[in-house]
């Protein structure tokens, strides 16, 4: 046996829970993390109720940060028209910052190893020796026996794998703010759409909100800077630019990332099972990514605790993978589609205003019964 029976590629809500459930039974587990907690990234940090009992249950949930609690949902349309729906799950607001770190401090108690300020440049499965090799940005070549892809949306590995999507540019990009203001709602998670995308608002920790948007690649190209950008495009929504003119921003700059894909992706790739972002990412509206992520990790480590052949633990957790996430994708695609456009978004609006039962059934179409 090697050293680390499992390397966890990405340190994300996906690796670090399975990382985490694996640790606590005994595994030895390496995370190799590109960047060093605790650490910002783009993220609407709305996380569903589907995980809340599974946090409570495995120790993880951070209770001691105190997230804000979340039962309420508002929707524009590009003209400011809106509608409100109670959410019958719900979910709670916690920065990433806060909410990898106290993943990671968990890991740690657990016995979790972990490589920071490491990318993973390559990985090989050897047949004849059915065994992975590892390969670091300074050149180390790590062997493991399993190796689960934990990296996210996009990376440079998806190249190596020769994976479709990664061909392909994508045309979003994502911008983060945290934000104090006294014009939200503690209660009410906010989807503002604006021609060409949407924007989140919700309450986090320490009384602070998280201001989140997916955008155009296009518009930020034409507009030539963020600011000209969000005058230029979102402020035409008169709800985005009353929450711009009442924040007091808390950062210098925003965090911004591009490439985010939403295109069909498999849960193992060259025998390597495939955790969150990197089997398949739903759209942000539906908020439920880290949901997803966490209970993707979850069913990783069920695969390893149930089996010890690499072929039956991979058999089990795409079986699993597709039961759980296929149908949730996809119809995730299809909404994502109907968003951004101002003619839809605003028929979508009033169509969802007028028949609660028709915005409960999408809500809880495009969400998971809660995990266990
Ligand atoms: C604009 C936007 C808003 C969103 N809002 C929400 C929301 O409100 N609610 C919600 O539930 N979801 C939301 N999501 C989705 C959510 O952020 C993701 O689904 C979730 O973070 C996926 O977790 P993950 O573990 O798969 O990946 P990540 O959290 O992205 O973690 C991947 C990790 O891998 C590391 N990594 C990457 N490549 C390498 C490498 N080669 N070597 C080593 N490390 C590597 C990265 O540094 C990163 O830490 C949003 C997404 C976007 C883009």
């Amino acid at each position: 046996m090697f050293e680390n029976e499992i390397i966890i590629i990405g340190g994300g809500l996906s690796g670090l829970t399975a990382a985490y459930l694996l640790a606590k039974q005994g595994k030895s587990v390496l995370v190799i993390e590109k960047k060093a907690y605790p650490f910002h990234r783009v993220c609407g940090e709305y996380v569903s109720n589907e995980v809340r009992d599974f946090l409570i249950k495995e120790g993880l949930f951070p209770f001691e940060h105190f997230p804000a609690s979340i039962n309420h949902f508002r929707l524009s349309a590009v003209n400011g028209e809106a509608a409100d729906f109670p959410l019958e799950l719900g979910g709670f607001g916690i920065s990433r910052f806060v909410l990898d770190h106290h993943f990671y401090q968990k890991c740690l108690e657990a016995g979790v190893k972990f490589l920071q300020k490491t990318q993973v440049t390559d990985v090989q499965f050897l047949p004849k020796n059915q065994h992975f090799r590892v390969e670091t940005s300074d050149g180390t070549l790590l062997p493991a026996s399993y190796v689960l892809g934990a990296y996210g949306k996009r990376s440079k590995i998806d190249k190596k794998l020769n994976r479709n999507f990664a061909q392909q540019r994508s045309p979003y990009i994502g911008v983060k703010y945290h934000i104090q203001t006294d014009g939200q709602e503690d209660h009410v998670v906010s989807l503002h759409n604006y021609s060409g995308g949407y924007l989140g608002i919700n309450k986090i920790e320490n009384g602070h909100f998280n201001l989140c948007y997916l955008g155009s690649r296009a518009q930020l190209r034409d507009a030539g800077s963020i600011g000209a950008m969000e005058e230029k495009y979102l402020f035409a929504n008169p709800l985005i630019r009353e929450i711009f003119e009442k924040a007091h921003f808390l950062w210098d700059r925003p965090e911004v990332i591009n490439e985010i894909s939403f295109a069909t992706k498999t849960p193992v790739e060259n025998n390597i099972l495939m955790l969150g972002d990197a089997a398949g990412m739903i759209t942000p509206l539906c908020g439920n990514g880290m949901a997803i992520a966490i209970h993707t990790g979850k069913l990783a480590a069920d695969s390893f605790l149930k089996h010890s052949k690499l072929g039956d633990i991979q058999k089990a957790y795409q079986k699993e993978w597709k039961a759980f996430f296929q149908t949730r994708l996809r119809l995730g695609r299809n909404v994502q589609k109907l968003f951004g456009a101002p003619m839809v978004s605003s028929l979508a609006v009033n169509l969802l205003k007028n028949s609660s039962f028709l915005s409960r059934k999408l809500i809880r179409q495009t969400h998971g019964d809660p995990i266990r």
